[in-house]
């Protein structure tokens, strides 16, 4: 297992010094003693890690006098210079460009969510589904130069990118580890690769988990402490946030509820007919149910065309019965996979994002419904389902909020 994994040494350091930046970044500027009673570490522990952070240029220490006694004031130096989203889909590309020091605070008072980190420049273009890895960032490096161009920014003001995949990222190897979901991806250590592409630091995150850190630190996630955030989408994928924090697991893929197998061989929904191969290789996933692709391609026979899922979301609205069928079964077979997860977890909302959360009520009211009805009594009663906040921008402000953790020196 290589070094870097979530278990090991390196992996509690770096989750220590993430907790340490989050309680000074919640706080404000709080003393030494107030970190180690917020974070539950031990006072030597915090007086090693705010060392090491001042010695990297993110924190300042001052000694100085709080109710007579003299104490270490900590406070975040916001980063300079600029930083760059870049959320890849199975078809398309979204880059976003903001100041580093404004993706700081990532927490807000109360719960209550302040407005999400400006971009000063965004640039989308589609790409060809199993792209290859060369292909996509070729294409995000053109369109990241005319972002900094758009903008008015020099290259070498560029101090961080984070990148999004949907794909499971293997935090141990930095690798996209599932053969098939993101066939041009797979073993491609994504990280490194586009670090030499473009130049600067890059860190690699499964898009689902990026929604759900960007609607923790200015959506619908920033007020609660379990919860899961569902990106509905071409891949279907969900980012857990277990008390107060994202989960990624043992090996950081943790979320992938679009390869839940919902109905295999034997029947289920269908009926008895066999269920479509997956892309992972599995039959029945709830991704083969449930996705984008799958949305268009029920009703494109019907209509005789390609369709967009906009379209459907306005010929549903408009009372167009086979487009409401179909978004409602779609939010029925998501809240089976999730009244399971509910049931395990017991989260306190259900944040819907992704393409397919445009739907709104004529797909979340069904999910809700189907949740309520899979899950233990005990464990639905009382659990939000609601859109995300972010939209369809979520994934794109998340790889833009990684890279603001990145600029401060926390994953170096
Ligand atoms: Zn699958």
């Amino acid at each position: 297992m290589n070094a870097a994994g979530p278990g090991s040494p390196a992996g509690l350091r770096e989750a220590n010094r993430r907790r340490v930046l989050d309680a000074v970044l919640a706080a404000g500027e709080p003393t030494q003693a107030g970190i180690a009673a917020a974070t539950g570490l031990a006072p030597a522990t915090v007086s090693n890690i705010v060392r090491q952070l001042v010695d990297v240029g993110s924190l300042t220490a001052t000694t100085t006098v709080r109710g007579g006694r003299r104490v270490r004031a900590v406070r975040v130096v916001p980063p300079a210079g600029h930083v760059a989203g870049i959320d890849f889909g199975h078809r398309h590309v979204r880059v976003g460009l903001a100041r580093a020091a404004d993706t700081l605070p990532r927490t807000t008072a109360e719960g209550v969510p302040g407005p999400p980190v400006p971009l000063v420049a965004e640039r989308e273009a589609d790409l060809p589904d199993g792209h290859g890895v060369d292909d996509g960032l070729d294409t995000a490096a053109v369109m990241l130069d005319q972002a900094l161009a758009a903008a008015g920014v020099d290259r070498a003001e560029l101090v961080g990118v984070g990148v999004g995949l949907p794909a499971p990222v293997d935090v141990r190897t930095g690798a996209v580890g599932e053969p098939g979901i993101l066939p041009g991806w797979v073993g491609v250590d994504a990280a490194h690769r586009a670090g030499r592409r473009l130049g600067v630091p890059v860190a690699v995150d499964n898009d689902a988990l990026l929604g759900t850190l960007a609607e923790q630190a200015w959506g619908a996630l920033a007020d609660v402490r379990d919860a899961v955030y569902l990106k509905l989408s071409d891949g279907v994928g969900a980012g857990l946030v277990l008390d107060g924090r994202p989960y990624r697991g043992r090996t950081g893929t943790a979320g992938e509820i679009g390869h839940v197998v919902v109905a295999d061989d034997a029947g289920g929904p269908t009926g008895g007919v066999g269920s479509t191969v997956c892309r992972c290789g599995n039959r029945g996933c709830l991704e083969t149910w449930a996705s984008t692709t799958t949305v268009v391609g029920l009703l494109e026979p019907l209509l005789g065309r390609p369709l967009t899922i906009a379209e459907v979301v306005a010929r549903a609205r408009a009372g167009h019965a086979p487009s409401r069928r179909v978004l409602a079964d779609t939010g029925g077979h998501v809240g089976r996979a999730l009244g399971g997860l509910c049931s395990v977890l017991t989260p306190a909302r259900v944040v819907v994002g992704g393409e397919l959360a445009q739907a709104g009520d004529l797909l979340i009211e069904p999910l809700h419904a189907a949740l309520v009805r899979w899950a233990l009594p005990g464990a639905a009663e009382g659990v939000e389902v609601v859109p995300a906040r972010l939209g369809a921008r979520a994934h794109v402000l998340g790889a833009v909020a990684l890279a603001g953790e990145l600029a401060l020196g926390t994953r170096g």
